[in-house]
Formats: structure tokens, C-alpha cells, sequence
């Protein structure tokens, strides 16, 4: 399979993952338009930024940020599709060293004691064949020099994607839908979670609360984009 890919990649052009012009081999995933127009959202400098505001009277958290700003039909949305759905994995880890480059120069996140991503529920990882948060996850894991627990979550029921649902169903549909897995004790410890895209906050809040059920934790978040 990835033979065959890399046959494929000797024949046909790079081409940009948005808007489809051709690209210099040694650019990654866009063109230098489509590079421009992507959004970062430099939250990690500040504590009371608005990816913490979401949570806020909800989830009690040490800190949270994001790399980009998600805008529909725009560039990162082309790249968030091709890692979730088409293999991109590389970008997870893109994505990680340039959000791990903000971290670099911030004051938090410098206690975090394990990395745990959303899960899939296994039935649809085996379909996808990952995870598309693994190696974002992976790669700051690594720099932190602390443990990726992949499974510390367990995704209880295979619901449909909540891209079509409005807001009230989003929280009804992921409320119950994650356990902790007893496996692990993260008793007092400073936990990482990490995801693709943030929208309205609902299915890290499920995450942690199924956490926080189990363990007297706290909880810092880092999710490669945000959907304002
Ligand atoms: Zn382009």
C-alpha cells in the first residue's frame, strides 16, 4: 500500500491540498498563497484566551490552546480533512512542533505529566486505520518527556458525526459517550488532552468529566484548531 503511494508520488505532481495548484516538491501540504491564508491563533502567550473562556463555569482548567483558527472552505479546513480522513498523518506532527515552537516561549504547560488524546470509538479506528490526533498527541508527548496514554478514554458508543448537528444535540449525543479506563491512576497529576478541531467544547467536557470521575486530576487542553 504505501509502496504503491510512493510510486504514485514519483509519477504525479505535488499539488496543494487546497486549492489544487501545483507545488515545489520541497513545500509541505500548500502553496504560498494558501500557506498566507492560514490563520494562527497565538493564544498560547495568554491565560484567559478564548479557548479557555469556553470552558469556563463548565470545566475547571489549567490551561488551553490552539494553533489555528478554522474557517470553512479555507486552507486549514482542506488539511484538517486530509489528515481525518485521508492519511495526512504527517500534519498531525507538522502541527505539533509549531504549536510545541509557541510553547517554547510560553510560561504555562511547562507541568504536564501525561498526554491522553480523544478516542475514536474502536470501531471506527479500525475503519480509519488511526487515530487522527496520534501523532500530535505523540509528538508533544515527546517534548514533554512525559507518557501518551492512548488509551486512557474509552469512546462507549459509535454516534454519528457531529458536523450536522446544532448545538444542544452535540451536547446531548457526546454526554455519556466516554469512560476512563480503570486501567490507569492519574491520581494528582497534570493531564494534557488533545484534539483535532474545538468547536463548541462538548466532547472535551465529556472527556473530562469521565476523567475527573475517576481521578483527582487536573486538566490543561491543546487542540490543533479552533472553529469560532
Ligand atoms: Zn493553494
Amino acid at each position: 500500500m504505501n509502496l504503491l503511494k510512493d510510486v504514485k508520488l514519483l509519477f504525479l505532481p505535488n499539488r496543494c491540498l487546497h486549492c489544487k495548484t501545483i507545488i515545489n516538491e520541497n513545500v509541505s501540504f500548500l502553496c504560498l498563497d494558501c500557506s498566507l491564508k492560514l490563520e494562527y491563533a497565538h493564544y498560547t502567550q495568554t491565560d484567559d484566551n478564548p479557548i479557555k473562556k469556553i470552558f469556563w463555569g463548565r470545566i475547571n482548567l489549567i490551561n488551553a490552546t490552539t494553533l489555528y483558527i478554522y474557517q470553512k472552505n479555507s486552507p486549514i479546513q482542506s488539511l484538517l480533512k486530509e489528515l481525518k480522513y485521508k492519511g495526512l498523518t504527517s500534519f498531525g506532527t507538522y502541527a505539533a512542533k509549531a504549536i510545541i515552537s509557541e510553547i517554547d516561549q510560553s510560561p504555562f504547560f511547562n507541568t504536564i505529566d501525561y498526554v491522553i488524546p480523544i478516542p475514536l470509538h474502536p470501531k471506527k479506528e479500525r475503519k480509519r486505520g488511526y487515530n487522527q490526533v496520534e501523532l500530535f498527541g505523540t509528538t508533544l508527548a515527546n517534548y514533554f518527556q512525559v507518557p501518551f496514554v492512548k488509551n486512557a478514554l474509552i469512546k462507549t458508543d459509535n454516534n454519528q458525526s457531529q458536523t450536522k448537528q446544532n448545538k444542544d444535540e452535540r451536547y446531548k449525543s457526546v454526554k455519556n459517550s466516554f469512560l476512563a479506563n480503570k486501567k490507569h491512576d492519574f491520581h494528582q497529576k497534570h493531564i494534557l488532552l488533545v484534539d483535532d478541531v474545538l468547536t463548541t467544547g462538548a466532547t472535551l467536557i465529556s472527556c473530562c468529566k469521565a476523567l475527573q470521575k475517576e481521578h483527582t486530576i487536573k486538566i490543561s487542553i491543546i487542540t490543533i484548531a479552533y472553529a469560532i
